[in-house]
């Protein structure tokens, strides 16, 4: 996506709400390992005892799992985010906007991060969102989902995984809903790709509440707009506390829009570095692929009780 309408400045909220997301200005606008499954089931396994207690287990009794994932496919991501993800060995998740100008012009480097672990999603050819709500001057006629039809958009998602399965490879895929609309000229188009994806990111919220009742299909994340670091990190602390998963998406690194500053961002990716045996960080294909295994084994734990 997409950057906001006004100018930043006085009173920058740390996190923006998801359906505030907005593409900047025209001129910022135009140019503008997964495990293998016996490896989850070796992880679900080492758990089992964990789950006793009624928490959700974790792999190798880790506290939280920690995604962190990009939109928008731009290029602070590959100047910025991808450089210091690999110095401290993290894995993330790039939601691609199929027309982005940087993923036409820098196709070898978005290759060369999914050969290094990191995770491609499908964020939509066009990025449309709504024009009719608040503060979305900048969605053009084109791009305005109001007046695309469920049926043509779900076509282009599936096509952009065809598209990003000619980048990398890979036979499954999650999907962030772009500006968290999910009406596409009033009907749910979110429904009908559901058996498309492995899980689908959708609307703004903290730290997940309880991962037992967590739906794949609708999983909230938390959109950092100039956050320090401590903040950053006291959300992964707040998911350690209860047990669940914080759902990072980023914009632009050091750069472009609705920016994270690249301290920020070392500072939150160094704590996480420093502590892996407590913060499970990964793609979110990674983290959905467990939590969706262990849902199903609690959940034919308790119809067995
Ligand atoms: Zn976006």
């Amino acid at each position: 996506m997409l950057g906001r309408m006004q100018p930043r400045g006085v009173a920058s909220p740390q996190f923006v709400e998801v359906a505030d997301l907005a593409y900047p200005p025209d001129t910022m606008k135009r140019p503008p390992v997964l495990p293998a499954v016996a490896a989850i089931c070796l992880a679900i396994a080492a758990t089992q005892a964990g789950a006793a207690d009624g928490a959700f287990a974790w792999p190798h009794g880790a506290r939280a799992a920690v995604s962190l994932a990009y939109d928008d496919a731009i290029d602070s991501q590959l100047d910025n985010a991808i450089p210091a993800l690999d110095r401290v060995g993290l894995r993330a998740s790039f939601y691609i906007k199929l027309a982005s100008p940087s993923l036409a012009r820098r196709m070898p480097e978005w290759r060369a991060a999914a050969a290094h672990g990191h995770e491609l999603g499908n964020h939509t050819f066009f990025h449309q969102c709504s024009a009719a709500l608040p503060d979305r001057a900048w969605v053009t006629p084109e791009d305005n989902i109001d007046t695309t039809s469920a049926a043509r958009l779900v076509e282009q998602i599936r096509l952009g995984n065809t598209m990003l399965h000619a980048i990398d490879g890979k036979d499954e895929r999650t999907f962030t809903v772009p500006c968290g609309d999910v009406l596409a000229a009033g009907e749910n188009y979110v429904k009908l790709i559901h058996g498309d994806f492995v899980a689908i990111k959708s609307g703004s919220g903290g730290v997940v509440p309880d991962m037992a009742t967590l739906d794949p299909y609708a999983v909230a994340v938390t959109a950092p707009d100039g956050a320090t670091g401590e903040q950053l990190i006291a959300l992964v602390k707040e998911a350690g506390a209860k047990g669940t998963m914080i759902n990072f998406t980023f914009h632009g690194i050091g750069g472009d829009y609705i920016t994270t500053s690249n301290a920020a961002h070392a500072e939150l990716l160094a704590f996480l570095a420093a502590h892996r045996d407590v913060y499970w960080t990964d793609t979110f294909m990674n983290i959905m692929t467990y939590v969706k295994a262990r849902q199903s084994v609690r959940g034919k734990q308790e119809t067995s009780h």
